[in-house]
This record gives structure tokens, sequence and C-alpha cells, in this order.
């Protein structure tokens, strides 16, 4: 073996062979787990080490900045004398530095701003004003998403005129043309640009290319079976002098194909690269054996790829654990409840992970989560509660409640958008400030008042007040003012008009809200019980101020910021109690009557989530994601979620073979990102946007064979006939997946053994419906484990109470169901 800085006894022989291959375009083609990007970084590693490169003749190209960071981490490590001038980057970072240089050429100044998304929507949408094209006929991100479309096709907007031959790419194309010319005139570039122009500088400028073509003796980039055709051209343009590319990837983990990568730039590789050397790699050192029999096994049954096989010398491992719930809930706890399991058992809560198919997944399972205090964070996404669409309606709901919260009253104002621009808003900002009013009596002021907004504004201004005061006087179903808020601010329409892939899981995502709130109204006779038991408690003095303060650690009791007027004036849950409220009920105690009584609870029990949020905000969490944001990654232990027909596959449109094998290739993905344990899971049933589904276990899981993989658990309302059970498999044995309700409290223990008769005061029937579900879960003799407080033992269960002595402290508290951070172990 030659002397190398890389330790060349760590690769196996396909491996060294590519690490030492460093002339000539080489393509490294292999399954997942089987040591592709670490090829690609020893191969850098030894070039520089051993062949004298230096780290600014080497550009390293990967999919995400996370990856990014990691490569660049990696070659630190592996690169004692450091990484320096060396470009390890995306291709849109790589766009940047090459424009920053040259954008003069294209008639940029070199200081140009980047556009992200958010920017560039404003932009369309103000030329769509203009050009006077309709967003209600011709959504806003149906246009962008033509117009970006044509742009990484490489068509102009002259081309796209030409070509077009229906009415929305007809306008789309004279948006595209003002698009350019504005954000030419802004000296702007949006995130298309940075590809297509660079490549624009490239093809236009020879002199530019020839000089980054020498100096990149070196280039190699990472899942190269995700480029689309743009970066295609790129890359080629870049290696065209020293030919030395290496491009590594897979076809089987073909992702983006709707994003424009093109699955055929890897298949052609050869084509393109006539010399090309190619290595395949067939061990698999990431997963256990029965993971990657399942993994191999759904991969095979495309019919477009290039057949290949993995193994492993990991030995079998566990079997896969399938849970079958009985729905999106059952399923989700039970989640949270084995994750909460193996981190009892040692396992670190950031070697888990919990994959879904689509993003609105991700609600019950966050909620399941929080209930269950088992920390989580989401991978390159933004958590449900933090998502901008439930943010305008929690806005809306809150202005309901206390119509003088101005944060509130501006984020929605126009929300959607209605006309009611920045120059309106600041002249009833004005007003409100002249007579002491708040911005909401303001508008309604400037409603009343002729002349002060123009005619068009005051009619936008009297319906968006007019439907808070209309949901803020109706006093019946909470769910039902949610439904008005949504419907009379136009939220959902508007979202719904816009027809695009994004608009839609907006538009999901607020109705999954709604679903929320009526969830909530169905919870809350047990709120209240909770409630009355809690004022019980305090009256027998089993709440003092040692308990207080222990709440007020755990951050229930907590006073929000005071610079955080996005809180102020929400009703308490506990402003009935002798206790420090959370939230003081600033406005709306002094305003008769609040909508729905429910509506103030139902905030304050939004208030007291996000708290719980921040609790979860801790060092170690589980991380939730995207199959498609976990690519390249890999973790110890893996759920994926939500393994159904219809779901995952995702084939509610229409059954095209080919979507149906990038489905596939997304299943390849998730599964193998596991490297000891793997947990698929599926639901009986399954709520989504109010109606019920009901379908069966994905073909993904029956792909599996049978010995690879083993019924673990099934929930209490689960269909029968999965044929595993038969083949006696255990059962039910795993967590607490019996489908019956999350227990918890964590706040309101004792320091004293007593007072379980404090409970009995309580109204009878909700004693009893607490008992039967508290001897559904907990009985005296389970362990238990408690988030803040640890392991303990249940000395009693009566009502909804629980009485746990706790091994390290050795107190004894008493425990209320709520928002549970407990389980039984
Ligand atoms: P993916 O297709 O998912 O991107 P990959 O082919 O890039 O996977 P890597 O992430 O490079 O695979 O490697 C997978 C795991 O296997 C890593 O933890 C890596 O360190 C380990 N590994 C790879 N090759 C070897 C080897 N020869 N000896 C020991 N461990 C290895
Ligand atoms: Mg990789």
């Amino acid at each position: 073996m030659p002397e190398s800085v890389v330790d060349l006894a760590s690769l196996n022989p396909a491996q060294r062979e590519a690490v030492l291959c460093t002339e000539g375009p080489l393509l490294v083609l292999a399954g997942a787990g089987s040591g592709k990007t670490r090829v690609l970084t020893h191969r850098i590693a030894h070039m520089i080490g051993d062949e004298g490169v230096r780290p600014w003749q080497v550009l390293a190209i990967t999919f995400t900045n996370k990856a990014a960071a990691e490569m660049r981490e990696r070659l630190g490590t592996l690169l004692p004398g450091g990484t320096r001038g060396m470009w390890v980057c995306t291709f849109h970072a790589m766009g940047v530095r090459i424009l920053r240089e040259d954008a003069e050429l294209l008639g940029y100044r070199p200081n140009f701003s980047i556009y992200d998304d958010d920017d560039s929507k404003r932009l369309v949408k103000a030329i769509m004003a203009d050009l006077d094209i309709d967003p209600k006929q011709f959504p806003l991100n149906m246009v962008r998403s033509k117009i970006s479309a044509a742009k990484n096709a490489l068509v102009s907007p002259e081309e796209m005129a030409g070509q077009a031959s229906d009415p929305p790419t007809e306008k789309a194309a004279r948006v595209y043309a003002e698009l350019e010319r504005r954000l030419l005139r802004a000296n702007a570039m949006d995130f298309d640009d940075l590809l297509v122009n660079t490549l624009a500088l490239f093809e236009r400028h020879p002199e530019v290319l020839a000089r980054y073509q020498d100096r990149f003796l070196q280039i190699s980039v990472d899942e190269y079976q995700d480029t689309n055709h743009v970066q295609y051209k790129i890359t080629n343009l870049l290696a065209q002098k020293h030919q030395n590319l290496m491009v590594v990837g897979d076809d089987d983990q073909s992702i983006y194909s709707w994003r424009g990568a093109d699955i055929q730039n890897i298949l052609d590789f050869e084509h393109d690269y006539p010399a090309a050397k190619v290595v395949k790699l067939q061990q698999n050192y990431r997963s256990t054996g029965h993971i990657l029999a399942a993994a191999n096994a759904v991969v095979a049954n495309n019919s477009k790829r290039k057949p290949k096989r993995l193994f492993t010398e990991e030995g079998q491992g566990e079997p896969i654990h399938a849970y079958q719930a009985s729905d999106e809930r059952d399923e989700g706890r039970w989640i949270a409840a084995e994750c909460e399991k193996l981190h009892t058992q040692g396992t670190s809560y950031n070697d888990m992970a919990v994959f879904y198919r689509t993003n609105a997944q991700s609600r019950v399972l966050e909620d399941m989560f929080l209930r269950a205090g088992v920390p989580y964070k989401i991978a390159g996404g933004t958590r449900f509660f933090d998502r901008a669409e439930i943010r305008d309606v929690m806005a809306y709901l809150k202005l309901v409640v206390n119509p003088a919260d101005d944060v509130s009253a501006l984020r929605v104002v126009n929300v959607p958008r209605r006309g009611i621009g920045a120059t309106s808003v600041k002249k009833i900002q004005a007003y409100a400030a002249r007579n002491g009013l708040s911005f909401f009596e303001a508008a309604q002021a400037c409603v009343a008042e002729a002349g002060l907004l123009s005619p068009k504004v005051r009619n936008a201004l009297a319906a968006w007040t007019s439907g808070i005061l209309e949901a803020r006087a109706y006093d019946g179903e909470l769910s039902r003012v949610v439904e008005m808020i949504i419907e009379k601010s136009g939220i959902l329409t508007a979202l719904e008009a816009e027809s695009t892939v994004e608009a839609a899981s907006r538009a999901e995502n607020i109705k999954e809200f709604l679903l929320i709130a009526s969830e909530f109204a169905e919870d809350h006779d047990d709120v209240a019980a909770t409630l009355e038991s809690l004022a019980q408690l305090r009256e027998a003095g089993a709440l003092d101020a040692n308990e207080a303060q222990e709440a007020e650690e755990l951050g229930l009791l907590e006073e929000p910021p005071a610079q955080d007027p996005d809180e102020v004036g929400q009703l308490s849950f506990f402003s009935d109690l002798d206790v420090p409220a959370p939230v003081v009920p600033k406005e709306a105690a002094a305003v008769e009557p609040v909508a729905s009584a429910m509506l103030p609870a139902f905030m304050e029990w939004l208030a007291l989530r996000s708290d719980l949020d921040s609790l979860s905000g801790q060092t170690s969490a589980v991380t939730m994601m995207t199959i498609h944001s976990a690519k390249g990654l890999e973790f110890p232990v893996v759920f994926v979620a939500g393994l159904e027909e219809g779901l995952f596959p995702n084939l509610t449109y229409d059954a095209d073979p080919a979507k149906l094998e990038e489905e596939r290739r997304l299943a390849y993905v998730a599964i193998t990102r596991a490297r000891q344990r793997l947990y698929l899971t599926y639901a009986a049933t399954r709520r989504t946007y109010g109606s019920t589904q009901a379908n069966p276990r994905s073909r993904f899981v029956n792909e599996i064979p049978e010995s690879d993989i083993r019924l673990v658990g099934v929930g209490s309302a689960g269909f029968g006939g999965t044929g595993w059970e038969k083949r006696g498999d255990r059962r039910g044995t795993y967590g607490s997946g019996q489908g019956s309700d999350m227990y918890g409290g964590a706040v309101f223990g004792s320091r004293t053994r007593s007072t379980g008769g404090s409970v009995a005061a309580r109204p009878a029937s909700a004693v009893r419906k607490d008992e039967k579900k508290a001897a559904e879960t907990f009985q005296a003799g389970d362990r238990v484990s408690h988030k803040t407080f640890g392991a303990g033992v249940v000395l009693a269960a009566e009502g909804d109470v629980i009485e746990v002595r706790f091994s390290k402290s050795g107190q004894t508290k008493k425990l209320m169901k709520g928002f549970a951070p407990i389980v039984k172990i």
C-alpha cells in the first residue's frame, strides 16, 4: 500500500481504488451507505496531502449547506494543513462567489443583492399588479414556478412568449420579461439567477470561464444524481480543461426530479466522458443486515435502475420494527414513548430521527412529543406553531380576544392582501396615536369617518374589522369561531386560489389548525376537570409556594417576557385560581362578551404549548424531518411514520409509474438512513383536514421480506389480519401503544404525601371518567420516568392524579394529567 496521509487501510479495495484515482474523469456509482461521501473526502485529502495539489485548486460541491459544512469539517480533520482556499459549497454558493467577481460583465454591480424566496415573491406580486394580471385568475406561485422552470431550462422570456400556447404561460412570460428588467434595475438576483447567470457568464465570457477552468484542477460533485440541467452544464464547462471530474451518486437515490433534477445526468456520465473510470462500491458500512435487506428488496421493485446489490458485514442486527397504530395520534404517541424508552436505556435523543413523507404529518407528531415531554427539533423546517400561516391565524384569534393587541392587528391587517398598503397603515397608526386609540379602534374610526382613507381601502378595512367583531360577538363553539376567522379573513381562500404545491401545503396547515381547535374542544371537559381539581388542590394546601416555584421553573407559570407584545392580553387558564396568572388578562377582561367562552382558554393552551416547546430547547433532541431533507445523513435510530398507501407512496394525484418509482427511491433513502434500528409505522385510520381516511399499509412495507420485519405493537383500534401476528410475533409489548390517552401533569407535585382525597370533592362524573382513564394507563406499582424528576414508582392512581415517588430525590409527588412528560418504563 502506498504511503499516504490518508489511512488507506481503512478503505476497502474499491474505495481505495477510487481514492487513488486522481487523474481524469471518475464516476463512483454506488448504493446508500457504501462510503461514497467518505471516498470523496479521502480522495481530496489524498491529492492534497500526497500529490501536492493546493487546496485552492480543489472544488467540492454538495447538495445542502449542512452537507457542505460537514464535509469541510471532515476535510479539516483529515488535513492537518487545513482547507484554506478550498471551495466546499453548494452550487448556489459557488454561483454567488463567481458572480461577485464578474457580475459587471452581465450588467450587474458587484454588490448585487440576493433576493430570497420572500423578496422575489413580493417583486413578482408587484409586477403582476402593475401589469394588471389578476392573481385570482393567475395565482402568484403558479406564475413563479413557470418562470423558474423556464429559467432553469435556459428559456429566455422571449422564447417563453414565443412558445406559450395557453394564457397562464403567456402571462408568466410577460411577468418573466418584466422581472428580468426589474431585477437588473434593482441590481438583484434571485436563487435561480445565481445558477443561470453563472452559466451565462461562462458562456458569454470565455476568458472568465478559462480562469476557473485553470484554477480548478480537481472537481468533485456529491449527490450527482440530483443535479439539474443548469448545474450539469456548469459542471461540464468547469471540468472541460483538466477533465479531472469526480462525480458521486446513486441512481436509486434520485429524489428531486420534481425540481428539475435529471437522473439521466448520472446515467450519461460514461457517455459524456468516454475515458471515465467507473468504480462501484458494494459494501454498506452504515446499516445492519435486516435494514439493508429491506432496502435492497424494496428498491428491487423499480424497473428503471442499474441493478446493484449491497452487502454488509455488520451482522443481521435487529429486525425492522413495525407498529400498526390505530390512528395518527396513536402513532405519534407510540413513537414518542418509544423514543423516551430508548432514551432511558441510554440512547441519546440526538441519535434518533423521525421521518415523514409530507410536512403536514409533523403537526401531530410534534403534538404528541410535546405532550410526552420528549425534546425534538424540526430539521430544515419550521415547527408547526411557528409557521407563518399558523401565526397569522393565531394573530387573528388574539385580536378577537384582545382587540387592543396592536402587534397582532398590524400583522394581519393586510393578510391576505386586501389592498391596505403601508401608507394606509401609517395613516391609521397616526390616527390612533392622535386619539389615544388602539390600532383596531383607530381602524374602526377610520371606517366610520369618510375622507380619511380612500373608499377602496375603507371598504377593505370595514370588511376586516367587521369580520373580527363578528367572531368576537359569537359565543358558541370554539371550532366555529376559528372557522369564522379563517373564512372571514379570506386566508384559506387566498391560499387555495394560488393552486400551487406550496400554497396547498400552507392551506393544509390551516385546516390542521382547525382540527386542533376541534380536538381541544373535545378534550375540554377534561381540561375543565383538571382546572377544577387544581383549585381543589390549592384549597387543600397541596399547592404550596415550593410547587409554585417548581412549576415556574418548568416554565409553566412564567410570565412572558415583557418585550413580547405578542402575548399581552391573553386570558389565563389560571385566572380563577389564586396562583400567579401566566398572562395578565389585560384587555380581554375589560371587554365583554369575548367570543366563544372557550377561545381564551384555547389561546392560553396554545401559549402553554409554546412554553413546553421552549422546555424542549435542550441540547439533545430527536430530529424530525421530511425524507427529502434526510438525504446523505445517517442516524442510529430511525422512525419512518405514515407508511400507508396514498400517503407514502404519495400518489393521490395520479398513478404515473415514474412517480411511483420516485416514491420508491424515497423509501429506499428513508430506510438506508438507519444504522441500527429502524421502525416503520402506519395507522389504520388517519384524520386529515377533518376527514378520516382508512388506507391499507404501504406497499413498501409489504415489499420487505417477512424475515426482516416484525410487528411489535398494534394500537387498540387496529385493523386485524396483517399476516404477521399469526406467526406469533410479539404484540403490543412496546411502550404505551394501546391507543389510550396520554397522561401527564408534570407540574403540580406535592412534597408531602397526602391530599389524594382532595380530588374526591370533584363532580363524580369527572372522577369516574378520569379513574377509568387512569386505570388504563397507570397503576400503583408501575415504574415511570418523568422528564424532569427522573425515574419513579407509582404509589397510587386516583382520578386524574397519580402519586409517584421519585428515586433520585426520594420525594413523593402528585402529578396531574394534562401535558405529560411522564411515561411508563
Ligand atoms: P449515502 O448514499 O447515503 O450518501 P454514502 O455512500 O455517501 O451514503 P457514507 O456516508 O460515505 O456513505 O458512509 C456511510 C457510513 O459508513 C459512514 O458512517 C462512513 O464513515 C462509514 N464507512 C464508509 N466506508 C467505510 C469503511 N471502509 N470502513 C468503515 N466505515 C466506513
Ligand atoms: Mg453520501
